[in-house]
């Protein structure tokens, strides 16, 4: 049955009233202010020229008026891009042009990106370009002054399983990116079932990673679907984190593996009142069980480690308070999915076997938008005619089910014609107490092709040189595993998610693109 989040937001309007929906800096938005501003901003879309299944795209760090154009989009029948304010002026144009949106709002922020790719977009006139945010200068009318006087009266909008509902850009860091499409049907299940992990009409999530990312959404549209709050950061702080957490006796965050330690290695940590977390949600990157014992330990609530892909198609979940000797893993499938591994050749393997991993769930993408090709290319079709898709990911499942990620395909180092995964070798690194950050890279080497680098973040106060980390790392590791060498950095760098960019950190080394 379709349930369209802009009619759950109006029931919530009328049975929450003064309730708060949203609160940030700027202050706290209840449902009766957000329905208004949510059907002005529908209407102000339609009166302008907005018709269904056009896309509005948005280039700003969170605010409560992000989430309010993103629900009014929807309202209006809109499909919303949400656009990464990381990607390049080049690769935002590309996007902009793929997608052909109509709209475009733009946060001050980020008017000098804007400026870079403004022109040659044909379907964005100047007047179709809105600043999201106080002092817009350069970028359109502000979204106050762009409502005018357009009233709140809702007009409805048929719409079915089969809308669109957003399309998210990969990275644009590899080249061409792709739009992810999502519809509604993908969206509403999503929405629906991330209530059993309590995000309901009770929660109090606590949102710090950006609203362009499908991480974040994968929380932040159930909450909303199910009238629960947002405490809604622009930036992630460790320290403000858990000041906003505390004083708004915060229940859930979906938090990436790069914020679990920053907020663990706070000071004053300890201090802070959590008592009133159920859940946190980890996605996008291994998280380390040295971590989830640090956060288990010290962090009322439990921990759920999610890992999928904003395709869909494959996920898995693992329960830590549950599986405390499964913490290397991210679970088992969730209901409804089923993940195998295959081989080079696509041949299926048996369970304990390494391999790429592929899946299917009960909701996948609609496809990449304009491009049947590489849609086709993520499949995968099993003996008995059930259609998967690839992950991309080299990992196993073990005897009990539970679902193991080794690295990514394009990242595994191949040496001397023996795979090698970095996550065994960044775990034996992180085991040392002197290294508090880690990543492995292939590097190049006449003798074996490829062989693996181990760089490394210092923890402070310790003084353990290169060649001694070295040295006790090698000893830990298999003959066909060992590191060549072992390099300081001040810092690994990190897409907004928390990935650690590790073509960015390889390129040096290599004289072609890797
Ligand atoms: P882009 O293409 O824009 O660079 P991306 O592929 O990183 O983005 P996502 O779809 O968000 O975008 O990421 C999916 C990938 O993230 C997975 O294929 C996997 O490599 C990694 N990942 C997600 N969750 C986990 C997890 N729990 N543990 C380890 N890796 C994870």
């Amino acid at each position: 049955v379709m349930e369209p989040i802009g009619r759950k937001i109006q029931d919530h309007a009328l049975s929450r009233g003064t309730q708060p929906a949203l609160i940030s800096d700027q202050g706290t938005v209840s449902w009766r202010t957000l329905i208004t501003q949510v059907n002005r901003i529908a209407n102000r879309l339609r009166s302008a020229g907005l018709r269904k299944g056009d896309c509005v795209a948005a280039l700003s760090e969170n605010s409560a008026d992000y989430v309010a154009l993103y629900l009014g989009t929807l309202t209006a029948g809109g499909c919303m891009v949400p656009l990464s304010g990381m990607a390049s002026a080049e690769a935002l144009g590309l996007m902009l042009k793929d997608c052909r949106a109509q709209f475009l709002f733009v946060s001050p922020k980020n008017r000098d990106l804007l400026s870079a790719f403004r022109v040659g977009l044909p379907s964005l006139p100047d007047n179709r370009i809105i600043a999201l945010g106080e002092h817009g200068e350069g970028i359109g009318p502000d979204l106050p002054e762009w409502l005018g006087k357009e009233p709140a009266d809702p007009q409805p909008v048929e719409l079915s399983l089969d809308d669109p509902f957003n399309i998210i850009y990969s990275s644009g860091t590899t080249g061409t990116p792709k739009g992810i499409l999502h519809d509604y049907r993908f969206r509403q299940r999503q929405m629906v079932r991330m209530s059993r992990f309590g995000l309901d009409g009770d929660a109090i999530n606590l949102v710090s990673t950006p609203l362009y990312s499908n991480t974040t959404l994968v929380s932040v549209l159930p909450t909303l679907f199910h009238g629960g709050t947002l405490v809604i950061m622009a930036k992630f702080d460790a320290h403000r984190f858990l000041e906003l957490a505390e004083k708004h006796r915060v229940t859930h965050a979906m938090l990436v593996p790069v914020q679990y330690q920053r907020i663990l290695a706070e000071a004053d940590f300890d201090r802070f009142d959590l008592s009133t977390f159920k859940l946190k949600l980890c996605t996008s990157a291994p998280l380390h069980a040295d971590v989830i014992a640090n956060a288990m330990a010290r962090w009322p609530g439990n921990i759920r480690e999610v890992y999928g892909l904003t395709e869909g198609g494959i996920s898995t979940s693992l329960d830590c308070a549950a599986h405390p000797d499964k913490w290397d893993s991210v679970g088992v499938p969730t209901e409804g999915a089923d993940v195998r591994v295959i081989d080079e050749d696509g041949k299926e393997l048996p369970r304990g076997a390494t391999g790429e991993l592929v899946g299917r769930a009960i909701s996948m993408m609609r496809g990449y938008v304009n491009r049947p090709e590489q849609t086709r290319e993520m499949l995968w079709t099993s003996p008995d005619g059930e259609v998967f898709y690839r992950s991309g990911d080299m990992g196993r499942i073990d005897e009990d089910g539970f679902v193991y990620i080794l690295d990514r395909r394009k990242d595994m180092i191949i040496s001397g014609g023996f795979n090698i995964y970095a996550v065994d070798l960044e775990k034996v690194l992180l085991a040392h107490p002197a290294v508090a950050d880690a990543a492995v890279i292939g590097i190049p080497s006449e003798q074996w092709g490829e062989t693996p680098l181990g760089l490394v973040v210092r923890t402070g106060g310790h003084d353990e040189s290169e060649a001694q980390i070295l040295a006790w790392a090698n000893t830990q590791l298999g003959k066909g595993q060992r590191l060549a060498g072992i390099e300081f950095r001040e810092e690994l760098p990190r897409s907004t998610i928390g990935k650690v960019l590790k073509r960015e950190l390889r390129s040096p080394y290599w004289n072609k693109t890797v």
